[in-house]
């Protein structure tokens, strides 16, 4: 689909020339929002290049893989739960860190499969999530005018001026915290594949009669099951779900850090980007015509785009068109972050408009990023009442329009923050204490995290 040779008239408007090819900096002409003002461009040369030496971070072989099980949750036969960080911490990517992300989205996967009978694919927000996009350039701590803290991948969230200043080595800080991530990831796929194997032992070791090539062929078709379905809850022989293991995604923001991590796959000529499994689209950087929206364009890789209420029907075919132009089932997610509110007056038109225009994509909910409010103290909060309302809200709009609602995007983080204000959590400000942690929005913690999950899950199982 996406081969060097194929047109990209719907990429670069104005442009539609049949022999235009997209090629990985065909962003550097277009308009572009959200980038740190490097001081040292030269040294930002120089990690580019650096980075487009280095070995990819995922493969080709597991984003196609990943695209099949999106296409499952875009037709209703899997559900797509995506969770993690708002920014992830590049001092976290320590083993126990990973481990208790993958534990507690697994835990949420398995509490919905649970109730809809159904595998839940499981994408953490993880393994690259270090860039942040600001509705302001600065920001005022205690009196001073800092640069606003733009993810790990590009400075340092303490309010030191000399620490805020975007530094272009800290995109191979994002390199190898990511590598790490990614390999504590594998680590633990490949243990939860191994417990798996004794269920699936072939007969000739229970009857004790062996015949060599029947065990050969039983071996590789049990081992092809196991790690087949990885990414998705399986059905245990206990009869309950269990989680396999985790995708990666993020929001592809810094496009002097992603160009680089494009490959081509030898097979297809086909371009990956392989910084991550699914990359998405900021609600901020989603403008037709942009250099983010023209950057994923080009890439292989299942795409999510966060929509929020300023979209408008028009704006979400033409992101449909641009994005998915071959309407591939699995290829494209759409994350609606409306806000209670504004769920029932703006979601109902995008997704008839994206229903009359035949798309298939895969509807999210990200009920976190329209509920956002403000502590006394300027800190950021949410409520778990209106994050349920807003959840609530997205499943009546999806059926009223007879659409399947196919996923659920949350920030969360494992053990007891204290972030998001209701049940599980502080009840008030005053109670929130010193349980803040998060680097930059407001995370539900494991117990909010859980009761979402098994919301979601009796509102799928209606
Ligand atoms: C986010 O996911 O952290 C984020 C910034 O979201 P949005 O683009 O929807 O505002
Ligand atoms: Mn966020």
């Amino acid at each position: 689909m996406y081969t060097a040779a194929s047109p990209t008239a719907a990429i670069l408007p104005g442009r539609r020339s049949e022999s235009l090819v997209w090629r990985r900096d065909d962003w550097r002409r277009l308009p572009i929002r959200q980038q740190p003002s490097w001081p040292d461009t030269a040294a930002l040369d120089a990690v580019r290049n650096r980075l487009a030496t280095l070995p990819p971070l995922t493969s080709v072989a597991d984003v196609r893989r990943l695209e099949v099980s999106l296409a499952k949750a875009a037709s209703g036969r899997a559900f797509l739960l995506q969770a993690g960080d708002c920014a992830e911490p590049m001092d976290a990517s320590g083993a126990a860190a990973v481990r208790g992300k993958n534990r507690l989205i697994g835990a949420m996967a398995e509490a919905i499969s649970d109730r809809t009978g159904l595998p839940t694919v499981t994408v953490g927000r993880i393994g690259g999530q270090f860039a942040k996009p600001r509705s302001r350039p600065t920001e005022t701590v205690d009196g001073r005018e800092l640069v606003a803290f733009r993810g790990e991948m590009v400075n340092d969230p303490r309010a030191d001026e000399r620490l805020r200043t975007p530094d272009p080595s800290r995109l191979l800080g994002a390199y190898r915290a990511s590598k790490a991530v990614l390999n504590e990831l594998y680590i633990i796929a490949h243990e939860t594949a191994v417990r798996r194997l004794p269920d699936a032992w072939p007969a000739p070791f229970t009857t004790g009669h062996v015949d060599e090539a029947g065990l050969v062929r039983s071996w590789d078709g049990s081992l092809r099951s196991i790690l087949g379905d990885y990414g998705e809850t399986r059905r245990s022989p206990s009869g309950g779900w269990a989680h396999t293991g985790l995708w990666t995604s993020h929001e592809a923001l810094i496009l002097d850090y992603e160009e680089p991590l494009v490959r081509r796959d030898p097979q297809t000529g086909e371009w990956f980007l392989l910084s991550t499994h699914m990359p998405w689209i900021g609600d901020r950087t989603r403008r037709l015509g942009e250099a983010h929206v023209a950057f994923h364009a080009g890439i292989a890789n299942p795409v999510g785009c966060k929509i929020g209420p300023s979209t408008t029907p028009d704006e979400v075919v033409g992101l449909c068109e641009a994005l998915n132009p071959t309407r591939k089932p699995g290829r494209l997610t759409l994350i609606s972050r409306m806000g209670a509110d504004a769920v029932h007056d703006r979601l109902p038109g995008l997704v008839r408009a994206v229903r009359a225009a035949e798309h298939p994509v895969v509807w999210v909910c990200d009920p976190m990023h329209g509920n956002t409010e403000r502590l006394p103290d300027g800190r950021k909060t949410r409520r778990v009442a209106r994050i349920a309302a807003e959840i609530r809200g997205f499943f009546e709009v999806l059926r009223d329009v007879g659409e399947r609602p196919g996923g659920l995007h949350l920030e969360v983080a494992d053990g007891d923050s204290a972030e998001c204000v209701g049940e599980g959590g502080p009840m008030s400000a005053e109670e929130i204490g010193d349980g803040y942690r998060t680097l930059c929005d407001p995370r539900l913690n494991e117990k909010q995290s859980i009761m979402i999950a098994d919301l979601t899950g009796r509102l799928l199982a209606r």
